[in-house]
């Protein structure tokens, strides 16, 4: 996956037609290659007022110039040679990301950016110290459970600081929600240039959303190309973790292909995922149905749907991607739906990536990594002012000007979309503000799929299901075959279905008491040398990616081992008031979000209301915070001796 460009020798009529795909971050690659600062006018600065807008506001005479002025400057690039790009000033990186975002660039950006481009395949997150300098003789070893997008990543850092690790996966193969759902029409819903890591960027996606197959292989890949199969034990399922307060270790009890047994280590880091346990409804009858039912989690490839009367319980992003598919199989399409979505519109969800863009990414140094910084601020931070609640705002429909702006822009996607069928609209627009909950990606196939005749769209509640079919509160029956349930996941069950025994015996769920909450998403007090990935409040609604806070998560828990090993500790446990304030904090912070305020089902709260998912700030915030672990926010062990507090403590 390491960047190869191939020269450019292309005629200008190829160059020509691959730059019909121009878009703002090909000017900044360019003014980054060959210093030419000139082709980043005033009048082609993205306008990202509308975050939603993949062309930045660019219209066609506006595309039409860049693609001039951008023909011209890769010409002289290819006939000077095609000179490597030289080292650029941080002021004039600064210039150029400022461009792409579309303005200023808030100074505290810089150096995350700065990071996220790398840099001539720099590697610029990877841990800067090896065990064998810092603490050659320690026997310590870290347990990576799940061998999914975070585990993986987190077994390829260990790996690069050389400390001993061992992955246990419950799958026969990693990937993790990749491996797990192969549901028709999977795909990833964030963009792959973002979707994936720092440091194993692809200059050649076949698409911008790649589907599950060549997801499952990018992650196969990366654990290939980083050696890690050899420490992956498959098949073998972690049932509990206990705390030796005597010997600072955790005992780790194991469900493997020989059956039980038990594995001692120093740390544990906790990458099962959150949206793995599949959750059905509490809908009475579900065992009384007479044919296949499974869940899209789950899905089962034996039954075939061709001919069949499908019923399809919910309406989330799973579903918004299968469906359209068993609508071209089925006979009979149903499709309850509880609460309608909001759609983003994406026209080329779903296609390959055009042979004149991919042209682009495989031949302009540095195209991949400005395009993916573009990505990750106009769909991630860049839309944040969209979802702040203003307490004055007295809508219900949305919480403030910039989200009533956008609860504008997608309702008009609806309109257009259901093209004059005011029942249809009725049922699909929702109430509720924008950003709420999950938004939905799509390119048309949604309300194309709800039009199809051999498709119904129905909102009445369901009341039970019985042998037959699904019956709706109207009490109208109606028979299905079969019943697919794109119902979700129990996301709020943080690391179940593991027993979790910290310090003083206490098992971790019972400590939650249904509340999970962890500082930084990673560290909860009584639990020493235990990191969660993808842990509490470190889920987005707006689109960033988690490969991203996987990252910083990373980052952090190598900071943490680095300290421990440099400093000669057996154990760190977080300080309660420390994780208390944060919490408060992101509690604060959630309220201020549409997410926190807004009354809507959303798997994003748990059952008393508190949103346990979502990190309630910036992206850039995260990173910024998790760079590095502030050892005074720690309590240290040596054995079971608390040491002195650090100072500042
Ligand atoms: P989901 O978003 O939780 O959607 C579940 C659906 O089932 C909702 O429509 C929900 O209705 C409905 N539902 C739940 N219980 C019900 C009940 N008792 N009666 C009727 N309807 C019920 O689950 P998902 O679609 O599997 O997606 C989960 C998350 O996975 C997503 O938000 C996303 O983060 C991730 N995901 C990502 C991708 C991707 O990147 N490709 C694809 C799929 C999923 P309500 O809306 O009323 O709750």
């Amino acid at each position: 996956m390491s960047e190869r460009m191939p020269a450019v020798t292309d005629s200008d009529e190829v160059i020509r037609e691959a730059l019909e795909f121009i878009d703002p971050p090909l000017l900044a690659a360019l003014a980054a290659l060959t210093g030419d600062e000139s082709i980043l006018r005033d009048d082609l600065r993205p306008d990202l007022s509308n975050p939603l807008d993949p062309t930045g506001g660019w219209t066609p005479d506006k595309v039409a110039q860049a693609a001039g002025l951008a023909l011209e400057l890769i010409g002289r690039w290819r006939d000077g040679g095609c000179p490597p790009p030289g080292e650029l000033s941080r002021s004039t990186l600064s210039r150029i990301m400022a461009f792409t975002v579309g303005g200023s660039l808030p100074e505290a950006y810089t150096e995350l950016f700065v990071e996220e481009l790398g840099g001539a395949g720099d590697d610029l997150r990877a841990p800067h110290w090896r065990k064998e300098d810092v603490a050659p003789e320690r026997d310590f070893t870290v347990a990576v459970v799940g061998a999914g997008m975070s585990g993986l990543l987190a077994a390829h850092r260990l790996h690069q600081a050389g400390v001993p690790f061992v992955i246990l996966e419950k799958n026969e193969d990693v990937g993790g929600t990749w491996y797990e759902n192969t549901y028709p029409g999977c795909r990833v819903d964030v963009a792959n240039h973002f979707y994936s890591y720092s440091c194993a960027q692809n200059p050649d996606w076949p698409e911008h959303f790649s589907s599950q197959s060549v997801l499952l292989d990018y992650f196969r890949q990366f654990a290939r190309d980083g050696a890690l199969n050899d420490h992956i034990r498959f098949s073998t399922e972690v049932v509990a973790a206990v705390w030796s307060e005597q010997d600072c270790a955790w005992d780790l009890e194991l469900s493997g292909p020989d059956g039980p047994a038990s594995l001692r280590v120093q740390a544990v880091v906790m990458a099962l995922g959150q949206l793995n346990r599949p959750h059905l409804p509490e809908i009475p009858g579900l065992a009384d149905f007479r044919g296949p039912s499974f869940h899209s989690a789950r899905w089962d490839h034996g039954v075939d749907l061709n001919g069949k009367r499908v019923a399809v319980i919910g309406t989330g992003a799973s579903a918004a991607q299968f469906v359209p598919v068993v609508a071209t199989q089925a006979d009979q399409l149903t499709i309850y739906q509880r609460t309608p979505n909001w759609l983003v519109p994406v026209p080329h969800y779903q296609e390959e990536i055009p042979e004149g863009k991919r042209w682009l990414f495989r031949h302009v140094p540095g195209y991949n990594q400005w395009y993916r910084l573009w990505l990750f601020y106009r769909t991630s931070d860049g839309l944040l002012p969209a979802t702040e609640v203003d307490p004055a705002w007295g809508d219900e429909r949305s919480v403030g000007l910039v989200n009533d702006l956008m609860r504008a822009f997608m309702s008009a996607y609806l309109e257009e979309q259901a093209g004059g069928d005011q029942e249809l609209l009725a049922k699909t627009l929702p109430g509720y503000p924008p950003f709420s909950k999950r938004m939905l990606m799509d390119n048309g196939s949604w309300f194309s799929t709800l039009k199809r005749p051999n498709v119904e769209l129905v909102t009445d509640p369901i009341e039970k299901v019985t042998r037959a079919g699904v019956v709706t509160a109207d009490g109208q029956e109606r028979p299905a075959d079969v019943i697919v349930y794109g119902t979700g996941f129990l996301a709020s069950h943080f690391l179940s279905p593991v027993r979790i025994v910290g310090r003083g015996g206490t098992e971790i769920h019972e400590h939650w008491a249904g509340e999970p909450r962890a500082y930084l998403g990673m560290t909860v007090p009584g639990y020493p040398n235990l990191f969660c990935m993808y842990g509490p409040n470190t889920n987005i609604v707006v689109n960033g990616s988690i490969i991203y806070f996987s990252e910083c998560e990373v980052r952090y828990i190598l900071g943490c081992i680095e300290l421990l090993l440099s400093e000669g500790h057996d154990a760190m446990d977080v300080r309660e008031d420390v994780h208390d304030a944060f919490n408060i904090e992101i509690d604060e912070g959630n309220l201020r979000r549409v997410w926190g305020a807004a009354h809507v089902n959303t798997w994003y709260k748990n059952a008393q209301g508190r949103v346990t998912q979502n990190w309630p700030f910036s992206l850039q915030e995260y990173w910024d915070r998790s760079r590095r672990p502030d050892p005074s926010e720690y309590r240290f062990y040596q054995a079971s001796r608390e040491l002195e507090p650090t100072k500042g403590a």
